[in-house]
């Protein structure tokens, strides 16, 4: 349920209507955007009074949230989220560019490759150090050791880092990144999820590989209701019957989220379509609509360990920079 109160409600006034509804049970968000304040009731609100509430001088109008989402609801959040990630802000128009190869490889790999997407205009970067590979014999990654390796790009660039935790049991090792990732095979680890909701901390949530947007929105859900609301979704492709590219990007996925949620939202190019060469085309396309993308660079992708196929080099990685900052010039100014 959401009330939206009057303009120039004083403090007091809205403060003694929160307790009385938290006296029923309820928890409540509060939304201030700049034309309105937006309570959001979040628990059983079957037996709240809805004309009541309606009746009181201070309150503009009550209504019932249909959708089973409601922290990540834009009815609760009208306003645009924006992910502040050590200065770098994402969503409401800042677009951000994450790069980086699919797995850390080395120091020489990480800090090679990092400086070559900084020096682009990168904002952050990516790089896996726990890998989800289908197969159990593939190159698993390199694990805590991958983890120092970010943080010694990181050092060395300035560059916040983003990458990926498998399960609860790593926890510990990702206090000090910047960004946790939950990857497309993790999105509906619910046990992950709620303890993701117990940090400040922004993470960046993956959709599974046949998840639905409201599948997506509900694993948001379990991390905002815990109370962490820096969530970031990511379109990275879904399974479908075509079978010509890895996956197949739901670009209309993006503008449909925006309608349905305030959390921003990225594309990741490169897993949606598992080719190097369908990497440009899509990202601009993407940039029109996303607030971000998230892009595959290695430097030698042929001996990558994981998803070289999907890999572009650093100075393919430079043109695509610009020329997305070009397609957003004129998409969306
Ligand atoms: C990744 O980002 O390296 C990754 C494994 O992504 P996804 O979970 O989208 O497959
Ligand atoms: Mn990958």
């Amino acid at each position: 349920m959401i009330v939206v109160l009057k303009n120039g409600v004083t403090e007091d006034k809205r403060d003694r209507l929160i307790d009385w509804l938290k006296g029923q049970g309820l928890t409540i968000h509060i939304s201030e955007g700049q034309f309105q304040t937006v309570l959001g009731l979040v628990g059983d609100t079957t037996a709240v009074d809805m004309d009541l509430i309606a009746s009181l001088a201070i309150v503009d109008s009550v209504k019932r949230v249909t959708e089973p989402f409601k922290c990540c609801n834009r009815k609760f959040h009208p306003e645009d989220t924006v992910v502040d990630v050590k200065g770098v802000k994402i969503g409401a128009g800042n677009f951000v560019m994450i790069a980086g190869p699919c797995s850390v490889e080395s120091e020489e790999q990480i800090v090679g490759i990092a400086k070559a997407v900084k020096a682009s205009g990168a904002h952050m970067l990516r790089g896996g150090a726990y890998k989800p590979r289908t197969s159990p014999y593939d190159f698993q990654g390199l694990a805590a050791t991958g983890l120092e390796l970010l943080k010694i790009a990181r050092a060395e660039t300035g560059l916040p880092i983003v990458t990926e935790i498998m399960g609860t049991g790593a926890l510990d090792l990702f206090m000090d990144v910047d960004v946790i990732q939950v990857g497309a095979r993790n999105m509906q680890n619910f046990d992950l999820l709620k303890q993701l909701g117990k940090l400040n901390k922004p993470i960046l949530l993956k959709r599974g590989l046949a998840a639905t947007l409201k599948e997506l929105l509900m694993s948001a859900e379990y991390i905002m209701a815990g109370g962490n609301e820096n969530v970031i979704l990511c379109e990275r492709g879904i399974r479908t019957f075509d079978d010509y590219t890895r996956n197949t990007l739901d670009l209309a996925a993006v503008p449909m989220l925006h309608e349905l949620t305030h959390l921003p939202v990225i594309v990741d190019p490169s897993h949606s379509t598992g080719l190097a060469r369908m990497v440009r085309p899509m990202s601009l396309a993407s940039a029109v609509v996303a607030d971000g993308l998230i892009i595959e660079v290695h430097n030698d992708p042929m001996n990558a360990l994981c998803d070289g196929a999907q890999s572009i080099r650093p100075e393919e990685y430079d043109k695509l920079l610009k020329d997305v900052y070009k397609v957003r010039e004129v998409a969306v100014g």
